[in-house]
């Protein structure tokens, strides 16, 4: 899919990064245990349709999403196959859900009373979740769960095809909170009169670094697919090596000398104490290049140089050691010669985890897709 832009800013996703880290997972789980893609908020920002296809091809045999119209998005895309949506959905999505064989969370009683649905057509298919601990959607008792159990088993048009649960803590080193959850976990699946077709319950970190039984029927392969540890802890004890699949760049538009006493952008907050080259990059903080991340260093000629001054919506200035050309690459995340910008350093600099960095690059940076170093 090639769509044309002007602007010379666009995140590279490199899907051969992403092929192989399914790829290493599914040679690290029993061959048993299927690979649910999770591609939420436009693949965490990497392009949900064209994630998906090479997860798939890489072994993933389940997509899961947050919200209908995420699952709809790729229904057109993939007519066949299986698709959950982990969220709330609304009752009145559960007849188009039925219609095109998407697989919605169930989470109370009262949200199966809710359901619009038409008995004469394709049941729909709902997995039960649990809140095992993380206090947002699901059923938190036994006896509420068995009532779901029961509710779902009894109303026309409904089938259980699978109970979850998810963890709060997995990526922590203290395990203490994670092992209160797999165990109530475990006391409610033994409470099921008849096991449905998915057991799931392991997010990313739990399924590289806690036991291989909880990886169950299916797991929920969500940050690493991308190449991203799920915390700074879990960078440590990663199973296999997984690749970054992200990168972000644009070029130099403008090149200036700035004399000693100048200054650059709003608030005059930088003022160059010798004569300092200065070049424009065409991305500010509308792109997701938020302010704090001004003095931020990015990538050129294979060197590490600063953002100075306040970022402005859509341009931003870095000092330059040199007189480089107009067009000239700069990286704001990826690698340049032996140098990288890691989205973790991003992270770090803005004090958020590194699941927010590719999902706050807004859409106006178009995602560029390739695959063996080609695009
Ligand atoms: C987002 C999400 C995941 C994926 O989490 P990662 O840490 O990215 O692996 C798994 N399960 C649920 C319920 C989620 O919402």
């Amino acid at each position: 899919m090639t769509t044309h832009f002007y602007r010379p800013t666009r995140a590279l996703i490199n899907l051969e990064a992403i092929k192989e880290n399914v790829r290493q997972l599914k040679e690290y789980l029993q061959p048993n245990v299927q690979i649910m893609a999770v591609v939420k908020a436009n693949a965490y920002g990497h392009g949900d349709v064209e994630v998906a296809e090479a997860a798939i091809e890489a072994g993933a045999t389940i997509l899961a999403v947050a919200t209908p119209d995420e699952a709809l998005h790729l229904r057109n895309f993939f007519p066949n196959i299986e698709i959950l949506i982990l969220g709330y959905s609304p009752g009145s999505f559960a007849q188009v859900a039925a219609n095109k064989n998407i697989t919605l969370t169930a989470f109370s009683t009262e949200w199966i009373s809710n359901l619009n649905l038409d008995y004469n057509n394709a049941p729909l298919k709902v997995h039960i979740k649990i809140d095992t601990g993380m206090g947002r959607i699901g059923v938190t008792t036994i006896s509420e769960f068995l009532s779901l159990y029961e509710l779902i088993g009894s109303t026309d048009g409904l089938m259980l095809d699978g109970v979850f649960t998810h963890f709060a803590t997995a990526d922590e080193e203290d395990d203490s909170y994670f092992v209160k959850q797999e165990t109530k976990f475990k006391e409610f699946i033994q409470m099921l009169p008849k096991k449905p077709r998915l057991v799931h319950a392991a997010n990313t970190a739990t399924m590289l670094t806690k036991e291989t039984s909880l990886h169950y029927d299916a797991v929920r392969f969500g940050i690493s697919m991308y190449g991203l540890a799920p915390s700074p802890y879990i960078k440590t004890k990663l199973p296999f090596p997984i690749q970054q699949a992200f990168s972000l760049e644009s070029e130099l538009v403008a090149v200036k000398l700035l004399q000693k006493g100048e200054s650059v952008g709003y608030g005059a907050t930088f003022t160059a104490n010798e004569p300092t080259y200065v070049g424009t990059i065409p991305i500010g903080y509308a792109d997701g290049l938020i302010r704090k991340l001004a003095g931020q260093e990015v990538l050129v000629d294979g060197k590490r140089v600063p953002i100075i001054g306040r970022i402005c919506m859509d341009q931003c200035m870095i000092a330059l050691p040199t007189a480089y050309n107009i067009g000239e690459k700069v990286t704001l995340i990826g690698k340049q010669k032996d140098e990288e910008i890691t989205i973790d350093e991003w992270a770090t600099k803005v004090e958020t985890i590194n699941y927010e960095i590719p999902c706050i690059i807004t859409a106006r940076v178009p995602r560029v897709h390739f695959a063996n170093n080609k695009f």
